[in-house]
């Protein structure tokens, strides 16, 4: 088939194989370009499709040499549907691993299932025996949760008072003003169960009962901080809670993994365009701004560049980890330079839907965004029939 983007809402409901094959393989380059990683050789990835856990997953594989299982939550192509991306880039990154000689292996499912955490004990069990990073880069609008079968659906919102501000609609360069209602007590409760640390510590709980915690195992999850202008929707709102409840997560397994000498962190990153930022309110605005700057200034980072710098800078440098005074590793820190966040500060009340092209890169932002789908890619014909049926090896 032809395959052209299509859009309902903030969601693309088509995907691109060949665009999102490019895409991994530019990852995948960059992290080759760089010098190699002394670090981990069995890496589980939790969330390895799309965004930050794909780009850790890439540079677990072609910069430290590691084998990798990814778990995903992803749709195969069926009928006249195309896949998703995240599957599409899990077929192109089992093909491009299979080809350096790395193993590769994949779980489609609900991670936050009981069923998809013991299988993902069972193929370690049967392929390594341990792994020695477990990377928890889960994003979800829902979560069923395995023991009382109550279902969560997280929500964007501030909390104790309404928030008004500007946003951009990327798909009409429109900026305009959003007013969002504060959460309840029951929107909190449900947005900390589905992205808050109580998933995360179920896996690190059986993993480790299951004894396929390698010594010395590391495992690290993903937070945001942002500056003030998205504090009230984002670090101070709903999903701050959870991320509030993620990092003091990070303290309870790090001190549960000190008797086979293992450690937990939560790495702060850099707000990126991905599937999942495109859904909050007022960050699109708030990046576009960003990235202007930060491109000017030379400091723009992907999620490839970040997971690099966290692997190779961070994580894996033979010394102790760096930390902040709250006990997390922090590559948030170009973003959150204080001549960066100036910049972007003194243009926030100027932007308007007449000097967004000018002021921000609103621009670089919808094709980032086309380009999480597979499209807008220099060197794909869009034009050509092309097969939406495409195998993820071991997945067959
Ligand atoms: P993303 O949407 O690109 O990736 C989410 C991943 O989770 C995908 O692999 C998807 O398949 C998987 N997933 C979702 N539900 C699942 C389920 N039920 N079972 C199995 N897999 C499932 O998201 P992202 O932006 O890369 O976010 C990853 C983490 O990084 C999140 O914790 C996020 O808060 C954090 N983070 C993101 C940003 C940003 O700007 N995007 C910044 C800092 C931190």
């Amino acid at each position: 088939m032809i395959i052209k983007p299509k859009f309902r809402g903030f969601i693309c409901t088509t995907a691109h194989p060949a665009g999102c094959e490019r895409q991994v393989l530019k990852q995948i380059d960059y992290v080759r370009s760089q010098s190699a990683i002394n670090g981990p050789k069995k890496v589980l990835v939790i969330g390895a499709s799309t965004g930050y856990g794909l780009a850790s997953r890439i540079t677990a594989a072609f910069g430290a040499g590691a084998d990798t299982i990814g778990v995903f939550f992803e749709r195969p192509s069926s009928g006249n549907r195309t896949a998703t991306a995240g599957w599409y880039n899990s077929a192109a990154f089992e093909k491009a691993a299979q080809q350096a000689g790395l193993f590769a292996k994949s779980i489609n499912g609900d991670a936050f299932s009981n069923e998809i955490k013991q299988q993902t004990i069972e193929l370690i069990k049967q392929e390594w025996g341990q792994v020695d990073l477990v990377v928890y880069s889960l994003a979800a609008p829902k979560r069923v949760h395995p023991v009382t079968g109550e279902v969560f659906s997280s929500v964007l919102k501030p909390i104790g008072q309404t928030f008004t501000n500007k946003t951009v609609d990327f798909h009409t360069e429109e900026v305009s003003q959003i007013s969002i209602e504060p959460a309840t007590e029951e929107e909190i409760r449900h947005t900390i169960a589905v992205m808050g640390g109580e998933d995360w510590k179920m896996w690190i709980d059986a993993l480790l009962e299951a004894g396929v915690l390698a010594d010395g195992a590391r495992t690290v999850a993903y937070s945001y901080i942002g500056p003030e202008v998205t504090h009230p929707v984002y670090r101070a709102g709903t999903v701050g809670r959870a991320k509030d409840h993620l990092e003091a997560t990070a303290h309870e397994l790090d001190a549960q993994l000190k008797p086979i000498g293992g450690q937990a962190f939560v790495s702060v990153n850099k707000a990126l365009v991905t599937q999942s930022s495109s859904a909050i309110p007022v960050v699109p605005l708030y990046i576009s701004l960003l990235y202007k700057v930060m491109k000017e200034k030379g400091l723009h980072e992907g999620c490839i560049e970040q997971m690099y710098r966290l692997f190779n800078e961070r994580l894996y440098t033979g010394k102790d980890v760096p930390v902040d005074d709250k006990g997390r590793i922090r590559i948030d820190d170009w973003e959150m330079r204080e001549d960066v966040q100036a910049e972007v500060s003194a243009n926030w009340p100027k932007v308007d839907s007449d000097n967004l092209k000018e002021i921000s890169d609103i621009e670089g932002y919808r094709k980032e965004f086309f380009q999480l789908f597979g499209f807008d890619l220099d060197g794909v014909d869009y034009e050509a029939e092309t097969e939406a049926d495409v195998r993820v090896p071991s997945l067959d």
